[in-house]
Formats: structure tokens, sequence, C-alpha cells
């Protein structure tokens, strides 16, 4: 998959498009149905839900209202990133992560240090000045990330999150995460003009680490207020140790996952964790609330049960119901 601002695909088709394209027909010959007649009425297609499709496709993946192309940016959506990267082990979670354990040399504070500066900076105007980057332990940080990002430049930017969007056909600007509001694009125009030299994270890079990061660092900074201790650790896969104020220690990761299908594939293949009392993945109320069979979805593709899906809200509710619990026996 490429970012494909401005201009769309060029010609020759890169050979993932019409590997997908191939795929599909044969599909369609296979259903006999009607296939698409090439890349271009391909792309169309990628901008219906499933249910339009000329292909039967389970209902558990996609949902009713997914697509893999947004309509009102012909960008691709958040659906269509997590299909690109799950079940890859060179996805873009894994490649980040690698690069930073490399860069903390061993050192798990520095590893998540370097996490939080990406979480927070996926987008870095170097003539912004006098900016973050004149502290000198931020500029420690950026000699050290800097490689992971590259030169794009956005159209836009999300007002609310500062990730990359886009002006769809409608007018307004819409935000890559799908997880901000639609905003009247004037917002931005003095972004626009001011842009000058632009470092960005990757796409894939952007949307796997940024939103579910956010949304990490936020549940952090609840749990610890609550009297949780939190440490991130980044292996066998990046998840937190949460340590209650009882003393039990809980893994935790924080997704935003769209699609429940994929992350309990996810879930399958991080297995069980050793010397925690429970394991558990939380996502956002929001993320869950925009489709209503979720966790019965997630439910039925979690075959091995050692993980428990919980809102965040939730998640954070047991913990503060534990601790409550220690301060009445004290
Ligand atoms: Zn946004």
């Amino acid at each position: 998959m490429r970012d494909f601002h401005r201009g769309g695909y060029a010609l020759p088709y890169p050979p993932d498009a019409q590997l997908g394209l191939d795929r599909i027909v044969l599909a369609c010959l296979r259903e006999g149905r009607e296939p698409p007649v090439g890349v271009p009425h391909l792309m169309r297609l990628c901008e219906l839900p499933f249910s339009k499709w000329p292909i039967e496709i389970s209902e558990d993946c996609g949902g009713p209202d997914a697509v893999l192309i947004n309509p009102h940016t012909r960008q691709p959506s958040r659906t269509c990133v997590e299909w690109a990267v799950s079940g890859l082990h060179t996805g873009a979670d894994e490649t980040t992560s690698s690069v930073l354990l490399r860069l903390a040399m061993g050192s798990h504070s520095a590893w998540a240090t370097y996490r939080d500066f990406l979480i927070e900076n996926p987008v870095i105007d170097l003539h912004a000045g006098p900016g973050f980057l004149t502290r000198p332990e931020m500029r420690r940080i950026w000699q050290h990330v800097q490689a992971l990002y590259v030169d794009l430049r956005p159209e836009l930017r999300c007002p609310s999150c500062g990730l990359f969007a886009s002006q769809g056909k409608d007018g307004a600007g819409w935000c890559e995460s799908e997880s901000c509001d639609a905003f009247p694009q004037e917002q931005e125009q003095e972004q626009e003009r001011a842009d000058k030299d632009i470092k960005a994270l990757p796409r894939e890079t952007r949307l796997s680490l940024v939103p579910a990061g956010r949304a990490e660092q936020a549940l952090r900074a609840s749990l610890l207020a609550v009297g949780a201790e939190v440490r991130m650790a980044p292996e066998p896969f990046v998840h937190a140790v949460v340590t209650l104020p009882s003393g039990a220690t809980w893994a935790l990761v924080v997704r935003v996952d769209t699609q429940p299908v994929l992350l309990a594939e996810a879930v399958q293949s991080w297995g069980v964790l050793a010397g925690v009392a429970r394991m558990v993945v939380t996502v956002p109320e929001d993320v869950m609330r925009r489709r209503a069979d979720y966790s019965a979805v997630f439910d039925r593709h979690n075959t091995g049960r050692d993980w428990t899906l919980l809102s965040t809200r939730r998640f954070l509710a047991e913990v503060k119901r534990a601790a409550r619990k220690v301060k009445a026996r004290a």
C-alpha cells in the first residue's frame, strides 16, 4: 500500500494492486459473479461497504459500514490500513518497535521515552521554532529517532490530533485517524502556508502507533492517579505491566482497532504472558460503540480465551474497585 496523496496511482499499477485485482476476479469467477474490469473499477468498489461487493464476505470482516477507501477523500481507510498490516511479521508496529529497541540499546526506559516521543510528535515542522526541539532533552531524543521520519508534507493537518487530513469532496477536512470529526478547511489554511521543512512518520506507522498510543498514554495517566504502577514492556510484544495497589500484576494492551476480527487474530498470536494474574486488551468506548457486535465478533474469533476484551473505562473501573478493596482492608 502506498501514500496516494495527490495524483492517485500511476501506471504501471503497483504489483500489490494487480495481485488484489487478480484475487477478486478469481473469487468472482468462482462464485459466478461479474468481476471488476480493471484496477480503477476495483478502486471504486473499495469505496463501497463489503455488503455491496460482488463476492460473499463474512459479516464479521468489515461490518456493515466499513470501506477500504474513504469515499470523501479517496484515501485508504483505517480498516484498509488494519488489514494491510495484520498478520505481517514485518508490520509497521514491529518494524518501528525493533528500530526503537535497537536505538535504546537494552534500556526499557529509553525505549519508552523514544516511543512516547513518536506518539506525541508524528509530524514535526523543523522550522517552526522556537519549538520544543530547542530543549536539549528533546533535541537528544530527536537525534536518535529522526531516521524513522520521512519527508512528507500533509495537505492539511487535523486541528484536533495533528495527524494528516485531506480535503473531502464535500470541502471539509477529514482526519486520517477517523477518530476526529470533519472540520472546516479554512481552520488549517495558515498551517498549509507555514509548511517549510516537515518530517512525518510514514502512514502505517502513524496510524498503527499514534491513535492507540495516545489512548494508552491517557489510560496510563488515569492508572497512576488511582495508585497503580505502570511499566511499559517492549517484548515479546508491546504491552504494559500494571501493578495494582494490592500487588497483583495485570498485563495490558491498549488498541483502537476498528476491526474486532483482526484484534482477535492479534490476541491469539500474543499467547500467554508468564508472571501476570490477568491479561486484558482494552479498546476505547467510542471505537467499540461504532460497531454494535464488536465484543461478540471479538469473542467469536478469540478462541484461545487467554485475553479478555474490556473497554478502557470498564478496565479503569475494575482497577479502581481493586484499589478500594485494598483501602477498605487497610
Ligand atoms: Zn484527528
